[in-house]
């Protein structure tokens, strides 16, 4: 799913009233969650109160409605609704029953989504077909179908066509040449296997040049996997990963791609908040706390964010000369302009879209070491940085 669209309208979008609203909810395919209706009820009652907000309310009520009629079959809701804004996307992933009302669009729990969803290729062989699919957000779509039968079929046409000459001369031949034959046909099925195989790798490397995918996961024959993996270019071929038989219901191998993508986020993740807690360990290039994030942010020195989709980290920003504060809104200390209350986690990563690359690890919650730091970390890029020593700053 291509969120970039969606991202690039709401990234701009500031309402210093503090009007905007961003609602995820948990939506279930099967119908709307006796918890997620409890949330709603409260959030509509309790929080969507303030000056400003009545319009937004009245839509969302609205548009509820029209979900739980429309019984569309989603997993999750992600609604920007600010005086003149609206986005509503349903997504095809769980969401956390989440709000947030402040100056800006709460983008974390779409991109987090993102994160925890990422695009992967699904390959599946047998002896006689293939099938290539990609799951994108939990969005099923077909890259290729194949068949080494409909090649199989014309090589077993030309055999019997020879079997009928052989059966004309039944004394010219002895059986062993007979069970000669057969192996050399078994080797040629295995051909026409490896040539399907095959131009499924090329076909994938080709849709990886716009769509590139985090794994590649390989149901099905043992045999078929390795050689697939064998024709994908180096930058694919590290990404497969052979899961196991294909399952005999749809249903099973779906559950079982969830599973194995979901164990691939796990190793990611792990993989980068052990970096973060290293190196905070030895002292070097980690800022922690939002006022030191965004400060190395300013000097884009930040390689890698740490959130925490439950905290946005309020704080304020400067509505004069934009600059942000992790205090709540004070005036401005540079310029004596109008400060307002605005999400800190927000910003930075906003700061990072707009100024690629940035990575970001949205952290497993709840995440009590982050928030004990002010629920915000980085990794700082240690390319052309000049380590601080002591008595010396630079
Ligand atoms: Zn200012």
């Amino acid at each position: 799913m291509n969120l970039t669209p969606h991202v690039d309208a709401l990234l701009p979008l500031f309402e210093p009233e503090g009007t905007v609203v961003t609602l995820t909810l948990d939506l279930s395919r099967a119908g709307i969650p006796v918890a997620t209706r409890t949330f709603l009820k409260d959030v509509v009652e309790e929080r969507l109160r303030g000056p400003g907000l009545e319009k937004t309310a009245r839509r969302i009520r609205k548009h509820m409605g029209s979900l739980v009629e429309r019984h569309p079959e989603t997993n999750g809701l992600f609604l920007v609704a600010g005086t003149t804004a609206w986005v509503a996307l349903e997504l095809q992933v769980p969401m956390r029953n989440f709000i947030t009302i402040t100056s800006v669009p709460y983008l974390l729990p779409l991109l987090e989504a993102r994160a925890r969803a990422p695009r992967v290729a699904i390959a599946r062989f047998d002896l006689r077909t293939g099938l290539v699919q990609e799951v994108d957000m939990g969005v099923w779509s077909e890259l290729g179908a194949y068949r080494a039968d409909a090649l199989a079929g014309d090589y077993e046409h030309t055999i019997s066509g020879r079997a009928v000459v052989v059966r004309t001369r039944p004394h010219a031949l002895g059986s062993g040449i007979g069970g000669g034959r057969r192996s050399r046909f078994d080797e040629s099925r295995l051909e026409f296997t490896a040539a399907m195989v095959r131009k499924a790798a090329r076909e994938l490397a080709i849709h990886a040049r716009k769509a590139f995918p985090e794994a590649i996961l390989g149901f099905g024959d043992r045999e078929g996997f390795p050689i697939f993996r064998d024709h994908l270019p180096p930058s694919l071929r590290s990404r497969a990963r052979y899961v196991g038989p294909t399952p005999w219901q749809e249903s099973d191998l779906r559950a079982a791609a969830y599973v194995a993508v979901e164990r691939l986020v796990h190793e990611r993740t792990e993989a980068e908040l052990l970096e973060f807690h290293e190196r905070r360990a030895k002292g070097t290039f980690v800022a922690l706390g939002s006022a030191e994030v965004l400060d190395w942010m300013n000097q884009g020195k930040v390689a890698r964010l740490y959130l925490d989709t439950t905290n946005p980290v309020e704080g304020s920003r400067c509505l004069v000369c934009n600059s942000l504060f992790a205090s709540p809104p004070n005036g401005c200390p540079h310029c004596d302009g109008r400060t307002v209350g605005t999400s800190l986690a927000q910003e930075a990563l906003a700061h990072g879209l707009k100024h690629p690359p940035l990575a970001v690890t949205f952290v497993p919650t709840p995440a009590p070491w982050l928030g004990a730091i002010g629920g915000m970390a980085a990794l700082l890029s240690a390319k052309g940085m000049r380590v601080k020593t002591g008595g010396r700053h630079d």
